[in-house]
């Protein structure tokens, strides 16, 4: 579905990314691992076209997608959680949602000032969407009295308001408390049985191991193991 080719990407003198290569499958959880600063946001950010490689290919179901725009991208159907939150904290979680079914910005501030009615349709899909991370009671709260773990529920729901055929989420669990992290490992496991393709960057080892099909291993830019949880967690060189 997604092969990366001879990625490179440096910023001044650090050479973020060095010669990167992996392969994600269909309707499978791949896990991207290593330790901190061994580049893996910045593949995402090249995946998702938010910085461009110096080298290398990026293809997405056959098409090159290397130097196309961020929105070209996404409409192809690759949604991004963010590493950093992003949502706003003056708006409720409904508002939040709206956002992001309406990506052109103008056509949601005149959602907000009564000019565009709210569809029947919307409404639809963020109720369907709350009730899928067990969040509806919360629709009118503001995004700012939420806990960092149900703002990263409402964030993993709103990858899936839009167009989507990969899910490439960076670090869902960092932060977030034990049970949290429980419902979230349920819910990307069921996003999977859907036939969803997830590629996940993550540092909670057990989580990852537990869900993941296939671990990437990334270390100084480039790619030094894959394999099978099973696999990587007696790699004497991961370890
Ligand atoms: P990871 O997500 O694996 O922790 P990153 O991709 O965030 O790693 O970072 C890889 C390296 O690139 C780090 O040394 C980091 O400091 C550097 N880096 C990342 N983004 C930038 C940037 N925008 N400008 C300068 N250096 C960056
Ligand atoms: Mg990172």
């Amino acid at each position: 579905m997604l092969k990366v080719q001879n990625l490179h990407k440096h910023f001044g003198g650090v050479k973020a990314v060095k010669d990167c290569s992996f392969e994600v499958k269909p309707h499978l959880i791949t896990a991207l691992i290593g330790p901190n600063g061994a580049g893996k946001s910045t593949v995402f950010n090249l995946i998702s076209g938010i910085l461009k490689p110096e080298s290398g290919k990026i293809i997405f179901n056959n098409i090159d997608i290397t130097n196309l725009s961020v929105e070209r991208i996404s409409n192809l159907g690759i949604s991004r959680l963010f590493q950093q939150s992003r949502l706003f904290n003056n708006l409720t979680v409904k508002e939040n949602l709206l956002l992001a079914l309406d990506n052109e910005d103008t056509k949601f501030w005149k959602n907000l000032a009564g000019l565009n009615p709210i569809t029947q349709e919307k409404e639809t899909k963020i109720k369907k969407m709350l009730k899928l991370v067990a969040m509806e009671s919360f629709e009118n709260n503001l995004a700012r009295d939420l806990s960092y773990g149900q703002k990263r529920l409402i964030e993993l729901g709103r990858t899936i308001l839009n167009p989507h055929i990969l899910l490439m989420l960076d670090e869902p669990v960092a932060g977030v408390n034990p049970k949290l992290r429980e419902n979230i490992a349920k819910i990307l496991v069921g996003f999977k049985d859907e036939g969803k393709t997830i590629l996940l960057i993550e540092h909670d080892m057990s989580f990852t191991l537990k869900i993941a099909d296939i671990v990437i291993v990334m270390d100084e830019g480039r790619v030094i193991a894959e394999g099978k949880p099973e696999e990587i967690k007696n790699n004497p060189q991961v370890l």
